[in-house]
């Protein structure tokens, strides 16, 4: 069995690859499920491997513990609504860095085990199986970090959930986390000394995860895409250091290309929200003072029959879709009155904010599930300009997203996040159900503006008024 490590490690090599291949795929969606598909059949690779690995203690334990994993997660994941797609973005992201932080638990507290404290303080003798400091180093950094992001992950689980209030925020809160987190920071410093006791283990896990508690509790409104981005660069760092700890390849790609590519979402998210970096870490964000800019005027209703007239003699239309459109699962009909403005020459446009939705590329696939070409599909900064020349922006269950007091209130929530500039449209129809909030619980000033005009309605049964309509009209 001497060739059995090398088969080991052509494996995890395979896995890797798989991964990395399977991360490319998904950064379109043409190709996205197939990448889900190689990066699943990388796990799959690196799990057998693992099982085979000479010295792996446990395996009928790993088994029920792996059959109870995946059971529970082929159950959700059949079950899970596309508008809970975050949660459990967030719930998955937090099992990784829990599982990071185990890891750590367990090698240090084997570390502990083997070892006999010098009475000076210096590092222990050991039976043989001492550590070195980089491993000590190592284990310690990911479990602190696989820990903040496993009650993190938790608490953004919960308010997307909706589960706990959306903000807790208390005077000092900023002093007293960063107290927290220097705490756990020392012992942390401590263990990697070698000062391994139970107590301070223990200790420093509760300090880690309670960092992670209140780092997320006070964040709220708009800048939760931020966060689970920010956790996702969390785990995946984690488990690259516990990889190491393990001198276990996979472990240590796996982890590398998730903590790298969850920085790189993290900034775009960031910079799509108008927030530094540094005010995500320690920010208590979403979270401006002062009271909101008094809104003037009324909503003014408008029929799905005149909508369908203004829009079917129009140049040009371009179509925001927001959350509402994905509750509704209105994208098919949507698209379906998409192609009938087409048909009559209309040109169509369909207008994606980065944070429309409830999760990175939400609207995109959304669109591309219902077969919308990508060449219609615009980003923010390419639409905006052709907004002033656009003669209707029809918005489908969007809000925050085209909220302009985004730009003009600085009370506001959202101020900063840059918007699509829907109000400089000549005409605008805002189809929603009634006058429900979006996701940031603040009014939106466009609906009140001159040229919008409210459709009242699901979005699905809306859009299939839209496209009834249309047809009656002629070309
Ligand atoms: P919003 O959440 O701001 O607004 C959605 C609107 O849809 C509501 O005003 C609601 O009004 C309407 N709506 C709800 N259900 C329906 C329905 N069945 N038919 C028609 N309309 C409906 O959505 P946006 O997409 O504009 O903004 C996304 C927000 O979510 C941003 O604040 C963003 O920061 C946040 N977010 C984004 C994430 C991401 O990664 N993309 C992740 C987490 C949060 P009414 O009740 O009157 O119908």
């Amino acid at each position: 069995m001497a060739w059995l490590p090398t088969l080991i490690k052509a494996c995890y090599f395979l896995a890797a690859l798989l991964f990395i291949l399977g991360l490319k795929r998904m950064s379109s969606p043409r190709t996205a499920r197939g990448g889900i598909v190689w990066a699943g059949v990388g796990m799959l690779v690196a799990v057998l491997a693992t099982f085979a690995l000479p010295d792996m203690h446990n395996r009928g334990l790993i088994l029920v513990a792996v059959l109870l994993g995946v059971s529970a997660a082929w159950w959700s994941g059949r079950r899970v609504a596309m508008t809970a797609m975050p949660q459990m973005v967030a719930l998955y992201n937090g099992m990784g860095g829990g599982a990071a932080a185990a890891i750590g638990a367990v090698e240090l507290i084997g570390y502990a085990n083997r070892s006999i404290t010098l009475l000076d303080g210096d590092r222990f003798t050991a039976d043989g199986a001492a550590p070195g400091t980089a491993q000590l180093v190592l284990a310690v950094l990911g479990a602190l970090i696989g820990a903040v992001s496993f009650s993190g992950s938790l608490i953004a689980f919960a308010k997307l959930q909706g589960w706990l209030d959306r903000r807790f925020v208390f005077p000092g809160q900023r002093t007293v986390n960063m107290l927290v987190l220097a705490a756990a920071v020392l012992l942390g410093v401590a263990l990697a000394c070698g000062q391994l006791g139970f107590a301070l283990i223990a200790a420093f896990f509760v300090l880690a995860l309670l960092f992670g508690l209140m780092m997320t509790l006070p964040i709220g409104g708009a800048d939760m895409p931020v966060v689970i981005s920010l956790y996702n660069a969390f785990t995946g760092l984690a488990v690259a250091f516990e990889g190491f700890v393990l001198q276990n390849e996979a472990m240590i790609i796996a982890g590398t290309v998730v903590g790298a590519a969850g920085t790189l979402l993290t900034q775009l998210m960031a910079k799509a929200m108008n927030r530094s970096l540094g005010n995500v870490l320690f920010g208590s964000f979403g979270a401006a003072g002062g009271a909101a800019q008094a809104i003037d005027g009324a909503q003014k209703p408008i029929e799905a029959a005149d909508a369908a007239v203004m829009m079917a003699y129009a140049e040009r239309v371009v179509i925001v879709p927001g959350y509402g459109m994905a509750v509704a699962q209105a994208q098919h009909k949507v698209w379906e009155f998409a192609q009938l403005l087409i048909a009559r020459g209309v040109k169509v446009k369909f207008a994606i904010h980065p944070v429309a939705g409830r999760m990175p590329g939400h609207m995109n696939v959304l669109l591309a599930e219902a077969g919308v070409p990508y060449d219609l599909i615009a980003d923010m900064d390419d639409i905006n300009p052709e907004f002033p020349a656009t003669d209707v922006a029809l918005v489908i269950g969007a809000n925050d997203v085209v909220n302009p007091l985004a730009k003009t209130d600085p009370a506001s929530p959202i101020y900063g996040m840059p918007i699509l500039d829907v109000a400089d449209a000549r005409q605008v129809i805002v189809v929603k159900r009634g006058k429900g909030t979006g996701f940031a619980g603040i009014e939106n000033a466009l609906f009140y503006a001159d040229n919008a005009r409210m459709l009242y309605g699901d979005g699905q049964a809306a859009a299939g008024q839209l496209v009834a309509e249309l047809k009656t009209l002629d070309t």
